[in-house]
């Protein structure tokens, strides 16, 4: 079994970001108001110094911003702490985030020379008119190209992608993911776009330019992402915007902000699965859903809401979900039929 790694995470925001994406104002996203420096990334590693390690893995991550666009004694200068620190063997590697129009093999170079391990690609989507619509700056092929560097250098890879984006649809994001699969990744983050207040994007929302994506946008489609996903066996690391102060007390002014998005999503994947399984089954049967019990909430939904669509679509006289252990999927114990005293017994897997 791998180690928990646990992640020292140090905000560069809008450092060095030739861009101004019309989602985008980090300076709220990250909680943080200043730029990070030297000594922030010191402060990092001596607090984290401070507890056991309990044999988890350490690893120090310059999120947010555009890394590899900060002028390169800055980068070098916040690489420094962090590269003594992997010496002393305080922390286990370093990863960063940053442009894909921002990288080139000389740079990879210098961040494998510091240790760096993983580089985090925003790629938001490959769709051309929603890089375009959203300000990004760069094309599909410059995330084709830099993950292609990334990869050829040695680096881990993790693509960030980004639903409800302006001109967005649940095809172009069915796309996006199928792209950005092909790339290979070690590993994916979406994140459901949110209106952050101070950005382009409130304004064109407020103008009525923009249709938000609501958290049930966000549900539907990455519900639909993350099956894909699974099955190339690409693990999804984050889902949905981490919580903060900021965000959660007014910042975030509409959109797919939610604190739970991932149990959602995973609790709308089951309902899915559950709807396939009782297709064909008559109005007023008996029905018996298994699951494991570690999955039951998630299968029952919040606030009961799955059992709640699964009796309005399928109309059965009882719908029991019952824990049954192993299944990770929902799976039909039995289905009795109105009218037939046998029962119509059933066992039925899904898939
Ligand atoms: S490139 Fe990144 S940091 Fe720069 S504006 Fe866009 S999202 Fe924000």
């Amino acid at each position: 079994m791998s180690a928990r790694v646990s992640v020292l995470p140090v905000f560069v925001p809008h450092l060095g970001c030739p861009h101004a994406c019309v989602f985008c104002n980090q300076r709220r996203i990250s909680g943080q108001l200043k730029p990070a420096s030297p000594d922030d990334v010191e402060q990092v590693l001596k607090k984290a110094a401070a507890f056991p390690r309990n044999g988890e893995k350490r690893q120090l991550a310059f999120y947010g911003g555009s890394f590899t666009a900060v002028p390169v004694a800055l980068q070098n200068g916040l690489l420094e702490p962090a590269y003594a620190a992997v010496l002393r063997g305080e922390i286990d590697s370093i990863r960063l985030s940053t442009r894909p129009d921002a990288i080139d093999p000389m740079t990879l170079d210098r961040l494998r020379s510091y240790g760096v391990r993983t580089v985090e690609l925003g790629a938001q989507s490959m769709d051309e008119e929603v890089l375009r619509f959203s300000g990004r700056g760069h094309t599909a092929e410059d995330v084709r190209c830099a993950a292609r560097l990334v990869k050829d250098a040695g680096l881990e890879l993790i693509l960030q992608m980004m639903t409800g984006l302006p001109g967005d649809s649940l095809e172009k994001s069915l796309y996006t993911a199928r792209e950005l699969i092909n790339l290979r990744p070690d590993g994916v983050r979406i994140y459901p776009t949110v209106i952050v207040r101070d950005t382009e994007l409130y304004d064109l929302w407020q103008k009525g330019e923009y249709r938000e994506h609501s958290v049930e946008d966000a549900v539907e489609v990455c519900a639909r992402l993350l099956p894909l996903f699974e099955e190339a066996k690409i693990p999804v690391i984050r889902l949905g915007l981490n919580p903060t102060e900021e965000l959660s007390s007014g910042e975030a002014a509409a959109g797919a902000y939610h604190p739970a998005l991932g149990e959602l999503v995973k609790s709308r994947i089951l309902l899915h699965r559950a709807e396939e399984l009782l297709q064909g089954t008559k109005p007023g049967a008996h029905i018996r859903i298994g699951i494991s019990s570690r999955l039951l909430s998630q299968m029952i939904g919040q606030h009961g809401e799955n059992r709640r669509k699964l009796t309005e679509a399928f109309s059965p006289a009882s719908l029991d979900i019952v824990p049954v252990e192993g299944c990770l999927s929902p799976r039909l114990l039995s289905e009795e039929n109105p009218g037939d005293p046998r029962g119509g017994q059933t066992e039925k897997d899904s898939v």
